[in-house]
């Protein structure tokens, strides 16, 4: 069989909904409803709801959602902002953007996900602003406003750690949610599940296609439950105004449109199963792996319930197996292979390598493999008798004949 095994699959989701989504669009060419309008505002109530927060703000990107829920929520030029490196830039970009400085903390090993024991123990390193009573960067002596975990590849940060720490040394919590629409907790402190995006004061998604929920085009989004904060997002991604030709504060081009907004209201009511079938996908390839040392499958604690935007593994000599999966016909993906902090754009910040090792260990291991809703059966067996034979691991079964 030489059929090849995509990394992702952007055209079957989307042949399936064709009629539905090719009469949205139908719809806003007849009405010229591209921007705003009911498509906009239906999204952005679904959206909401399926994440249990009160409000949601449609925006330009996942970039412009991380920027916008930073200055709406108060954060201001010239603090620091503590966050990952093991991320896509974007995390870092968008607290640049804002004025502030990011500040970069070691993950948890399992998790991958920024770890609270590290980011307490960088804060109590940190000298306290007899001010504002807030710790002060080591690097940049700017006070320290802010924590933004990533819930990266869909496995969310262990929330209830980190809002602890952030409670102490007085932190507001953002989420940059834009890997896990619809990815859960089991929160100790509250006794009940919440979802990504509805813990911190506010949260950013992405609808980047290739996401769990993604757009034809670019989209974002940020939530909430401040209505006030929600309203300050509404301002700034339209030029700052509070109503047309108005400005109250300086803002941005960064609307969702609404072509995407109806496009995003139909994939969304497909979401819940999407993930559904990631999961089952997802414990496929755990059983797989369950007997090969060689393969770190990723880790899922307990009181989790992933979404799997994508499923990465750790193998010892990384670069020869994704090679060999090439050869065999399958797409694999790495995620990511520079730590922000070692990237050239981050090189005024001073880091070194060494600083992070951790992350910059995982850039050298990490391998994204074959992962979206439709997987089937028979592609994943392939995708795991591939790796394991990369791994120079014999299959069980057939090592004895040899
Ligand atoms: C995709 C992504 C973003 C940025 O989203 P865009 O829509 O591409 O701007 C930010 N953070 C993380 C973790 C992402 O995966």
């Amino acid at each position: 069989m030489n059929d090849t095994i995509p990394f992702l699959d952007l055209i079957g989701p989307h042949l399936e909904l064709e009629a539905e989504l090719t009469e949205s669009f139908r719809t806003a060419l007849r009405g010229a409803m591209f921007i705003g309008g009911g498509a906009l505002t239906s999204f952005e109530k679904n959206f909401a709801a399926f994440h249990d927060v009160a409000e949601c703000a449609g925006v330009a990107s996942g970039t412009d959602a991380l920027l916008f829920a930073l200055v709406a929520g108060g954060v201001q030029p010239g603090q620091t902002v503590l966050t990952t490196a093991n991320t896509f830039i974007a995390t870092a970009e968008a607290i640049t953007q804002a004025g502030a400085t990011p500040e970069f903390i070691d993950v948890d090993e399992r998790s991958y996900n920024l770890c609270p024991v590290k980011l307490r123990a960088y804060l109590e390193s940190c000298p306290r602003d007899a001010q504002t009573g807030l710790r002060l960067s080591r690097r940049t002596q700017t006070p320290i406003a802010a924590v933004l975990p990533v819930h990266l590849y869909g496995q969310m940060a262990d929330m209830d750690a980190i809002e602890e720490v952030a409670q102490e040394f007085g932190l507001l919590v953002f989420e940059d949610a834009c890997q896990a629409h619809g990815a859960e907790y089991y929160s100790k402190r509250d006794k009940r599940w919440r979802k990504a995006g509805s813990i911190g004061l506010a949260s950013a998604f992405s609808f980047y296609p290739g996401k769990n929920l993604g757009a034809c085009g670019e989209g974002g989004a940020v939530t909430t439950n401040d209505p006030a904060l929600a309203a300050q997002v509404r301002m700034l991604r339209d030029h700052g105004q509070s109503r047309k030709y108005h400005h109250d504060v300086l803002g941005y081009n960064g609307r969702l449109d609404a072509i995407q907004a109806g496009f995003l209201d139909i994939k969304l009511k497909h979401l819940a199963e999407w993930n559904r079938l990631r999961q089952a996908a997802a414990a496929r390839y755990d059983e797989g792996f369950k007997d090969a040392s060689e393969v770190i499958a990723p880790f899922k604690a307990p009181d989790s319930r992933p979404v799997y935007h994508l499923y990465v593994v750790r193998v010892g000599d990384r670069d020869q197996v994704q090679a060999s999966l090439n050869a065999a016909g399958i797409g694999t993906g790495i995620h990511y292979p520079v730590p922000i902090h070692l990237q050239k754009a981050y090189s005024s910040q001073g880091y070194h390598v060494g600083d992070l090792p951790l992350t910059e260990r995982l850039a050298n291991e990490v391998l994204s493999l074959p992962m979206f809703p439709k997987i089937s059966e028979i592609q994943q067996n392939k995708v795991v008798e591939e790796t394991l034979k990369a791994v120079g691991r014999a299959l069980p079964g057939l090592s004895s004949a040899h």
